[in-house]
């Protein structure tokens, strides 16, 4: 049975593609979710999908690009001095089939808006960041990967087909076995085939809306890696907090946990009732302002501390919600606050297995300088998807946000690419903010392929970011 939903209040049938003009807003200045190298570009928000093609064709020197909520932690979806197409009012849930768990969606619908929708009819998001906070057209344009990467692959492999306007403004359907190079060039390529404006995603059948989880706190590396591997044949999602400044015999302790989706006869009898229900809430906000040095190697040392002491050293079947278990830093508002006006970087880079070595020699190294990341995240990433720029491969990622002021960090992040380019391996175009285009060819084998068809795509260079344009993409 196929419903046919419209969440937000319709500006326009949802199928009413006819094509209009949209007034390009005022400018605006934007930033990513690391709050850094700002950029003003001028804003245009279509309300209707018939408004995005006259919008490409109308292209400025400076060209376009589509953003979606802005949680690319730098300039993927910024475009100084051209046009920033904000996808967030092409929200609607065009239709939902309960029996197959297949959603239609436009572009700008967000990952919780999904949630909401599906959860009560037993389907749940197939891959999920670490924010729920994310279009569809984000998800797809980074092909985002989750906890559950070494069972379900990355966001793109879930996608049935989507609606992509081309740099010239033409509108086609693209699917996996019609058109694979547009497919899988857009998967992952970060905004630069076209502007997607909806899809249709297969969701992932569930019980129940929370999850039965499994901690364990690790004592080093060895331990960190061998918990986690064990974890992969076991669990559908699995990942280690890991304690960045510990060092010595201590080098990697981490706090790994391990979930499913729970069956409703794991549920306190008391939510068995409602075996689905999700009501996310914010609880906390970030204050307003917050000093510049408040998050440094001594807070982040101190709070690390408190965190590992506080885990259970192993604890079994916890019920977590989804909120708890998938996004717990969405429970505080404007958490990237934290950081203080001048921002953070993240970084995030995959090592190929076979390469423990790299990866023990890069947290010596990110350890003895003190560089201190309030969030860190491994885990190990299955086979990859085709996508020609996902991030993606077989290997352990690691994932650090680090004070943009911490003392020495540009010097560190370049020995840090030297390790990953020399283990084979690659950082995350959705969070980075300053590899060089040398070493990002270095790191992506089918970048070549990409700018040559970019190149045929958009001959007339409509597609354009701050990302793009360091990165000559
Ligand atoms: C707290 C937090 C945790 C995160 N955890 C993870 C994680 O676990 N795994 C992971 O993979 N990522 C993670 N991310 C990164 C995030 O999932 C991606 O950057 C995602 O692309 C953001 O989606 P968005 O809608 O905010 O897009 P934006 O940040 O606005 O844009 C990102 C890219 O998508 C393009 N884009 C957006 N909409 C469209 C469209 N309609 N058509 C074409 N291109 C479009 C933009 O041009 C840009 O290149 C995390 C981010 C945060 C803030």
């Amino acid at each position: 049975m196929s419903c046919h939903t419209s969440e937000m209040p319709a500006q326009g049938s949802p199928d009413d593609c006819s094509p209009d003009a949209v007034p390009t807003g005022p400018e605006a200045t934007l930033t990513g979710w690391g709050r850094i190298d700002p950029s003003v570009a001028r804003v245009a928000e279509p309300t209707r999908r018939g408004e995005v093609p006259g919008l490409l064709e109308t292209a400025p020197l400076r060209g376009v690009i589509a953003r979606g909520l802005g949680r690319s932690y730098n300039n993927a979806a910024q475009n100084e001095g051209g046009l920033v197409i904000l996808m967030t009012s092409l929200n609607r849930i065009i239709s939902l089939d309960r029996e197959a768990g297949t959603v239609t969606c436009e572009a700008g619908v967000s990952l919780e808006q999904l949630m909401r929708i599906a959860l009560p009819a037993g389907w749940f998001v197939p891959v999920s960041p670490g924010t729920r906070q994310v279009t569809i057209g984000g998800a797809i344009a980074a092909d985002v990967h989750g906890k559950n990467h070494h069972r379900a692959g990355s966001f793109a492999v879930h996608v049935r087909w989507f609606d992509l306007v081309l740099p010239g403004g033409e509108e086609r359907r693209v699917t996996p076995s019609s058109d694979p190079e547009l497919f899988w060039a857009t998967a992952g390529g970060m905004g630069l085939t076209g502007v997607i404006t909806r899809a249709e995603i297969q969701l992932k059948k569930v019980q129940t809306s929370k999850l039965a989880v499994d901690t364990v706190r690790t004592a080093d590396l060895d331990e960190t890696m061998a918990c986690l591997s064990d974890a992969d044949e076991r669990y559908g999602y699995t990942v280690a907090w890991l304690d960045c400044l510990a060092s010595g015999a201590h080098l990697g302790r981490s706090v790994v946990t391990n979930g499913d989706f729970a069956a409703v006869s794991d549920l306190p009898v008391k939510d068995r009732r409602d075996p689905l229900a999700f009501s996310p809430v914010v609880r906390l906000r970030a204050p307003a302002v917050c000093p510049p040095g408040l998050v440094n190697r001594y807070t982040v040392a101190l709070a690390n501390e408190a965190w590992y002491r506080k885990a259970p050293k192993r604890r079994e079947g916890e019920i977590q919600s989804i909120g708890a278990f998938f996004h717990p830093l969405d429970g505080i508002r404007n958490w990237n606050t934290v950081y203080g006006p001048a921002g953070f970087r993240q970084y995030q880079f995959v090592v190929p297995f076979g390469a423990e070595q790299a990866l023990r020699q890069i947290l010596e190294r990110i350890s003895a300088a003190r560089a201190p990341s309030f969030v860190t995240v491994l885990k190990r990433f299955g086979p990859g998807d085709e996508g020609y720029l996902s991030f993606p491969t077989p290997g352990w990622t690691l994932a650090l946000d680090f004070p943009t002021r911490t003392p020495g960090l540009d010097g560190l992040l370049r020995r840090l690419d030297d390790q990953v380019v020399t283990a084979g391996g690659r950082v995350y175009l959705a969070k980075d903010s300053r590899v060089s285009a040398d070493v990002l060819a270095e790191m992506y084998p089918r970048l070549q392929d990409f700018r040559k068809l970019r190149g045929e795509l958009d001959p007339a260079g409509n597609l354009v970011s701050d990302l793009s344009r360091r990165l000559g993409l």
